[in-house]
């Protein structure tokens, strides 16, 4: 519903409300007590009535006073008798005639709930015709202002969005520009029309775009190209005219498509077969003509959001399009601990809590992803009754945003305990044993979402952006130290460890692959170093003979053989420390790091390892 029909909604609601009080008061003053002709005649006789007007089949009167207290004074009854007038002279009751006449209280009973029902109609309509664009837009022909939302005053600004400084950078010129279009076009400076923010889905990219506007102090037009999917054909086109044509009136402004890429998807490209296709493609077309068809220094600027930009159709990237691209990142860690200042300011925290920690705890969350667990942490706080939110709360809720929520319901039986205990602590150990690991933060046994039976965390002491050799092969050890200790103890393994192997091949790949860490397969980039969401996107490229390919499955397994290699080295050198950390934690379900710390005393590298 947008803001027009809601004030229309709440006139209607009100406007019914008057009818209905201005009905319960006119009743009340006018009350009319309905009695038998008897009671009429003994009244009469008691010389109750004051006056009374004689139709043809009523007689409506007044007594001298109400029969009750408070109770009507008025009354109405049949007229049985035909002639009454002389009974009525007799007791002395002012008397006249009347014609009756149904006609006011007939329009009335008509109108009334005809009016009712047309405003009803009327409402739910707006309110479908709201809610499927397509038919608000059919049957008011191409005029579809249903969908195009525009915000006078978006209510955020640069400071609610934190550690996206460099994106940030970037759009400040676009908003003092939108402050002042005419001294700044006065030196010729030209803008870009459109600026599309490209980076993956929550790390703000719509609340920086609503910032910008809020920052400027301009009207922010926008519409979500995904709400063109179901359209019919046309009708998405009408609204992307209508939309630059209100936004052109309104300058400066900004209109903001988000989620472009359900819209521009590059035309005949996959995806595109079906019904959608026409109107897509309209919608898509009618966008490029009016981006082309105005003029920046109006000071209307096109903001656009897409966490694929690869998919976009090349025309929306040509020069004149949107050719500036602003990346909006996952935060590091200081960007972080920003955005999590952002958040904690709507919250009641304990002063104690040591928010630089929680952001090293949190790499890879994006900014929708730390507002989350802000409010997780609050609400675990309530439950407990705290008056604050402490920094047990956060951890609470990291484990369970990473881990997924915790079931205690889902128990596992006493040997599938047993092996995902010695599972975890063999990650634990050799963690503890190798440098330049992160550190064991907490290991369990608790079951929690799909995927991770127990787990371990690690607490990365800093973001790397730099990793050796030695530090990459020392990672891999760590995954495999859960099914080294598997194979150790029980000679078995279990599919607890599928996980821990993808990820230590994906190490293993990119050392040989990427990082040219290998010596037979040599220096050489055999697959694009592009990391990040992109990667998902990309197809695996292959330019390299088939005895490459074999050498780089030689050189990968290699490394994750001699990674296995070792973590069972170190957890068999270590056996005695690992039975009794393993009882313990068994019986404790958890162990934090003081007592993992305490638990692994006296372990050490077996002699092959040079630490
Ligand atoms: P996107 O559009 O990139 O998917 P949103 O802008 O919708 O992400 O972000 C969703 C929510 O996450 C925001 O409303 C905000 O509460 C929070 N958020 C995301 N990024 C940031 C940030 N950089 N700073 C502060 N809050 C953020
Ligand atoms: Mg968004
Ligand atoms: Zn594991």
């Amino acid at each position: 519903m947008d803001k027009k029909t809601q004030y229309n909604f709440w006139y209607f609601i009100i406007a019914l409300g008057l009818i209905l009080l201005f009905q319960t008061w006119w009743g009340a003053g006018q009350q009319v007590a309905r009695i038998p002709y008897s009671e009429f005649l003994a009244a009469l006789d008691a010389g109750q009535v004051e006056r009374v007007a004689v139709s043809e089949n009523f007689i409506k009167g007044k007594f001298t006073a109400p029969r009750t207290p408070n109770g009507p004074v008025f009354f109405s009854t049949t007229r049985v008798e035909s002639d009454v007038a002389e009974m009525l002279e007799a007791h002395g009751v002012i008397f006249d005639g009347e014609i009756e006449s149904n006609f006011w209280p007939n329009l009335l009973s008509w109108l009334l709930p005809m009016g009712l029902l047309l405003g009803f109609w009327w409402f739910m309509f707006r309110g479908i015709a709201n809610r499927q664009g397509g038919l608000g837009g059919m049957l008011s022909i191409g005029k579809s202002k249903a969908k195009v939302y525009v915000e006078s005053d978006t209510g955020v600004d640069f400071s609610d969005v934190a550690g996206v400084d460099e994106a940030k950078a970037e759009l400040e010129e676009t908003v003092n520009f939108l402050k002042d279009p005419k001294r700044y076009g006065r030196l010729g400076a030209r803008q870009p029309k459109g600026i599309l923010l490209v980076g993956p889905p929550g790390t703000g990219k719509t609340l920086l775009a609503r910032a910008v506007a809020g920052e400027a102090g301009v009207p922010f037009y926008s519409i979500n190209g995904s709400e063109f999917v179901e359209m019919f054909v046309g009708v998405g086109a009408a609204r992307v005219r209508d939309l630059f044509e209100q936004a052109r009136t309104h300058a400066p402004c900004i209109i903001f498509i988000d989620e472009l890429d359900a819209l521009g998807r590059a035309r005949g490209g996959p995806g595109m077969g079906t019904g959608g296709h026409d109107e897509k493609e309209q919608t898509l077309n009618q966008l490029l003509s009016e981006m082309d068809g105005f003029d920046p220094r109006k000071g209307v600027i096109i903001l656009s959001a897409t966490n694929r930009p690869e998919i976009l159709d090349p025309a929306l990237l040509r020069a004149g399009r949107f050719d500036r691209q602003v990346l909006v990142d996952r935060p590091d860690k200081t960007g972080r601990l920003a955005i999590l200042r952002v958040h904690v300011a709507k919250i009641e925290m304990s002063p104690e809590v040591d928010l630089e920690q929680v952001a090293s705890l949190t790499a890879g969350f994006t900014g929708a992803d730390l507002a989350n667990l802000v409010n997780e942490a609050a609400i675990v706080a309530t439950r407990r009754d705290a008056d604050s939110v402490a920094l047990d709360d956060f951890t609470a809720a990291i484990e369970r945003i990473v881990a997924g929520l915790e079931k205690r319901s889902r128990l596992l039986n006493e040997s599938e305990r047993k092996t995902v205990a010695y599972h975890e602590l063999g990650h634990a150990i050799v963690a503890s044993l190798l440098p330049g690991v992160d550190p064991v933060h907490k290991v369990s046994i608790i079951p929690r979402g799909i995927g991770a039976l127990g787990y371990t965390i690690q607490r990365p002491t800093e973001d790397r952006y730099l990793m050796s050799k030695a530090e990459l092969e020392n990672k891999m050890a760590v995954l495999f130290g859960g099914r080294a200790a598997e194979t150790v103890v029980f000679g078995h393994v279990t599919t607890g460890a599928s996980d821990d192997i993808e990820k230590a091949t994906e190490i293993a790949r990119a050392m040989v692959t990427q990082f040219g860490m290998d010596e037979e397969v040599g220096q050489v980039t055999y697959e694009s170093p592009r990391r990040g969401f992109l990667d998902e996107q990309l197809m695996p490229r292959r330019a390299f003979a088939d005895e490459t390919a074999r050498a780089i499955d030689r050189a990968v397994r290699n490394a994750l053989d001699t990674a296995f290699g070792r973590a069972v080295a170190i957890l068999s050198a270590n056996r005695a420390i690992l039975d009794r950390a393993a009882e313990k934690l068994l019986v404790k379900e958890t162990l934090d790091q003081d007592e993992l710390g305490a638990a692994l005393q006296g372990a050490t590298l077996p002699g092959g390892e040079a630490g």
